[in-house]
């Protein structure tokens, strides 16, 4: 059975409960974690508290030491780390080591900013003083991350806030803990001294809800459900604690008159069934100009049918995993079924794959969609799963108001070979990122976070740091 890491040790929940943690393509328990309660949650939070002083104060220099040593114990637990994460998540072993290595590859990105954080020179009126700015963590930092990029979303908290001096607890998905937990385990054997970096396991409504209206937890780092996060913005309000939110997503993909349609296809592939489709960014809805539409439809359904082969995740051919739980697929079922029966056409996929390697996981096809009703659920909603609508307009003016039409406005993208279009494009789409020519891939040098209902504060990039510290004006008289 895992552990949570609390003040340095591994312990139990004190309570003693477990929660089982299943294996999405056949229901078989794969381990437990422990079933955390309030008394966790105080206890990690006062050991975060109690190692702040001491991380706060260590040298930029030394926090990015230890980084770098942390990267190099991530490496050597790779192979580990992604066999677990297959197994609970689902997804294939490949994309699972994939996102492993990540993990060290984000640490090494942020111990590279660690001992480069510095403030301001401000001169002032009064010729006998002069004021300065500087750098303070913002102190014990809850992160909270989903299942369907366990890693990746942890590292994006975890590094900067490290990198600035702040302590974490950290909460992964109850359905998703055992990656995190073995991952967490060979990063903290890097040396970080005791209750610098803490986890907490249990459900989301137990821990999470004591975790985020904790009084001495500084900062919340979440990334979720746009709903968990509005709860999470109002129970933070208690406190005033601050927040930074990275929540559900419905990326356009444009595709204009001039695309490279091979390549638009490729890219909409990757981007819409990468991961089961559950991913925040990937290609939720396809705005087609009615030039290449025809084309595009055609070239895109053959991609599903043909390339987006479904299996378990050890096995060498998969590519596409089954969904993470009952309820994700339900969900998806659901969204395609109000399309179907408000007239929407399906091009592949629509049901679930037939065969005794299927029976007992959560496996669902690629599935593309026409004719769906601008106010269907899969126009409307995030769709988290392996489907996609495909709509046709007119022009860039119609793609642009329809694309923006959404209540979310994480990424974005279009395929053009006209640079107007694409510098409309970046600036007009109501998004934290728009590709060109390109899909979905977020980077570590790009500041990362979502717009309208995807969220506010950006992961990634110098600027992550921004949110883990807070600027302090000092004012020096001689
Ligand atoms: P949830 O919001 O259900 O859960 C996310 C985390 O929050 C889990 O650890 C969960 O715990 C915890 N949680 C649940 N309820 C509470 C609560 N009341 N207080 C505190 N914590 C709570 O999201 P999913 O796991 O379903 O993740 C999928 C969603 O994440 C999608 O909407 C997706 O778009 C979004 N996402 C956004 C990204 C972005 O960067 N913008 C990136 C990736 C995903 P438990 O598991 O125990 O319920």
């Amino acid at each position: 059975m895992a552990k949570m890491l609390i003040g340095g040790e591994l312990v139990d929940a004190q309570g003693g409960k477990t929660i089982d943690v299943k294996n999405p393509a056949n229901g078989e328990v794969v381990g437990s974690i422990p079933r955390g309660s309030t008394a966790d949650v105080d206890a990690a939070v006062e050991a975060a508290r109690k190692a702040l002083p001491g991380w706060a104060a260590t040298s930029g220099t030394k926090r990015a030491q230890l980084m770098h040593q942390a990267a190099i114990k991530m490496h050597e637990a790779v192979d580990e780390v992604a066999k677990l994460l297959a197994l609970e998540q689902g997804k294939p072993l490949a994309h699972a080591k994939i996102e492993a290595a990540r993990v060290a590859e984000n640490l090494e990105y942020f111990a590279g900013l660690a001992d480069k954080l510095r403030g301001d020179y401000v001169p002032l009126d009064d010729p006998a003083k002069f004021g300065i700015t500087i750098r303070r963590p913002v102190g014990v930092v809850a992160a909270i991350t989903p299942w369907n990029f366990p890693l990746t979303l942890f590292a994006n908290k975890l590094c900067p806030a490290l990198a600035a001096g702040c302590t974490v607890v950290l909460k992964p998905a109850s359905t998703t803990p055992l990656a995190t937990q073995r991952a967490i385990e060979a990063i903290n054997s890097a040396g970080f001294p005791a209750g610098v970096i803490n986890t907490l396991h249990g459900s989301g409504a137990e821990v999470g809800d004591a975790l985020v209206g904790h009084p001495k937890v500084n900062k919340i780092a979440f990334t979720g459900q746009t709903e968990t996060g509005k709860r999470i913005m109002q129970l933070a309000a208690k406190n005033v604690t601050r927040v930074t939110l990275e929540l559900g997503g419905s990326d356009p993909m444009i595709v204009a008159d001039d695309a490279d349609v091979r390549r638009a296809t490729a890219a909409a592939a990757i981007g819409r069934f990468f991961n089961a489709g559950q991913a925040c960014l990937a290609v939720k809805r396809i705005y087609l100009f009615e030039k290449i539409a025809e084309e595009f439809m055609a070239k895109f359904t053959e991609r599903a049918t043909k390339e987006w082969k479904i299996g378990e995740q050890f096995a060498a051919d998969t590519k596409m995993g089954p969904l993470h739980t009952e309820h994700q697929r339900a969900e998806v079922e659901a969204q395609v079924a109000d399309a179907v029966k408000r007239g929407a056409k399906v091009l592949a996929g629509g049901k679930r794959p037939e065969g005794a390697e299927y029976a007992k996981g959560w496996f669902y096809p690629a599935t593309v969609l026409t004719d769906v009703p601008e106010d269907s659920r899969m126009a409307t909603e995030e769709v988290f799963g392996p489907a996609v609508p495909v709509f046709i307009v007119k022009d860039l003016d119609e793609a642009i108001v329809k694309a923006n039409s959404s209540i979310y406005g994480l990424g974005s993208s279009i395929f053009t070979k006209d640079f107007a279009k694409a510098r409309r494009a970046a600036e007009q789409l109501d998004a934290g990122y728009t590709w060109v020519n390109d899909i979905q891939v977020a980077y570590d040098q790009l500041p990362f976070g979502g717009a309208k209902q995807s969220g506010f504060g950006k992961e990634h990039g110098i600027e992550a740091l921004e949110s883990y510290t807070e600027k302090k004006s000092v004012v020096l008289a001689g």
